[in-house]
């Protein structure tokens, strides 16, 4: 991973004990002096690379947040409750802790005179009236979880706009990779997964027509490395592939990759599923110079030899 133009930097990473941004911190930690805030809640310790300083807090809380960020270059947000269904159960939570977090590293960043790249997503667009979709694409987002990450997505946007503050929003498709949480509220990949490897049927809910945008979690981190040092601050880009892959695609690839005999059931939709997801990645291509490097096989290999 390039990050050889970030160095002697001070670099924050909330949420740098999870999936993505243990990622981020372990490339970065080499060369820049990185520390992630965190309260581990499904992140974890062991995920932190070494010589990175953990300092475990949460981003609702004002002071934890302004003391991470304090003297900092770039702060990667990635801290959020990232549970759709947990945000249907308890959306004060969820929007205390993705919108009013976010809030409390902009201001942190504000005053530090540091840049946010921050985790957005492309749940805003809820069902797309077209794909691929374009950053442009109308937000019409239906979770608590959707409504949280527009709202701060269009935060970012604006503490560029009044306050010259340098922001970037990355909106990620569906990102996976070794080191995925597994459990209740991991995504498609990983129950598929689960499933091949016990040799249970693979359960796809309806007819496995519906399409999704799969973006292996390096090309993730280097996104958010272009971002880091862009001039093309106070935008947002999208973080995929551009690939448009079926659910029923995505079951067949996994049982092949998992060398598995598991037979693929389908069972009743799922109420409201997004028909079709895919990314248009002309803005970052042009303004980031990002480029997906990982196809979805050789992903899903490196995923299920890693897990
Ligand atoms: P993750 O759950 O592995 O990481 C989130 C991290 O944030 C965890 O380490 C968790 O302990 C921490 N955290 C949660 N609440 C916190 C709080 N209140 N204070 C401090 N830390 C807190 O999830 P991930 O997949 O790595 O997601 C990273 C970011 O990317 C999130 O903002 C998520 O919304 C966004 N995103 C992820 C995907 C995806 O497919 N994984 C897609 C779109 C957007």
């Amino acid at each position: 991973m390039n990050a050889a133009n970030i160095t002697a930097k001070t670099v924050v990473v909330t949420g740098g004990a999870g999936f993505i941004g243990s990622r981020i911190a372990a490339a970065l930690a080499d060369d820049n002096e990185v520390r992630v805030l965190d309260d581990l809640s499904s992140g974890a310790a062991t995920n932190l690379p070494d010589g990175v300083e953990l300092l475990e807090g949460d981003v609702r809380d004002e002071t934890a947040v302004r003391d991470a960020v304090r003297d900092a270059d770039v702060v990667f947000h990635e801290a959020a409750e990232v549970s759709v269904q947990r945000s249907v159960e308890q959306p004060r939570r969820s929007n205390d802790v993705n919108v009013g977090g976010t809030l409390n590293v902009l201001e942190a960043a504000r005053e530090a005179d540091a840049r946010v790249v921050f985790a957005s997503s492309c749940a805003i667009y809820g069902v797309p009236d077209a794909v691929p979709l374009t950053e442009d694409a109308p937000a019409r987002p239906r979770s608590p979880y959707a409504i949280d990450k527009y709202a701060a997505d269009s935060y970012v946007r604006a503490y560029n706009d009044l306050y010259g503050l340098e922001t970037v929003a990355l909106r990620y498709f569906n990102v996976y990779g070794p080191g995925q949480a597994g459990g209740q509220y991991s995504g498609v990949i990983n129950v598929f997964v689960d499933q091949a490897r016990r040799g249970d049927p693979i359960t796809i809910d309806g007819d496995g027509t519906q399409t999704r945008d799969f973006v292996y979690v390096d090309d993730v981190v280097r996104a958010n490395l272009a971002a880091a040092t862009t001039d093309a601050v106070g935008e947002a880009f999208h973080v995929g592939t551009g690939a448009e892959t079926s659910v029923l695609e995505l079951a067949e690839t996994i049982r092949d990759v998992t060398g598995s005999d598991s037979d693929i059931v389908h069972q009743d939709p799922r109420p409201g599923d997004v028909p079709a997801s895919v990314a248009d990645l002309t803005r970052a291509r042009e303004s980031l110079g990002y480029e997906p490097t990982v196809g979805l096989e050789a992903g899903l290999r490196n995923l299920v030899a890693k897990r």
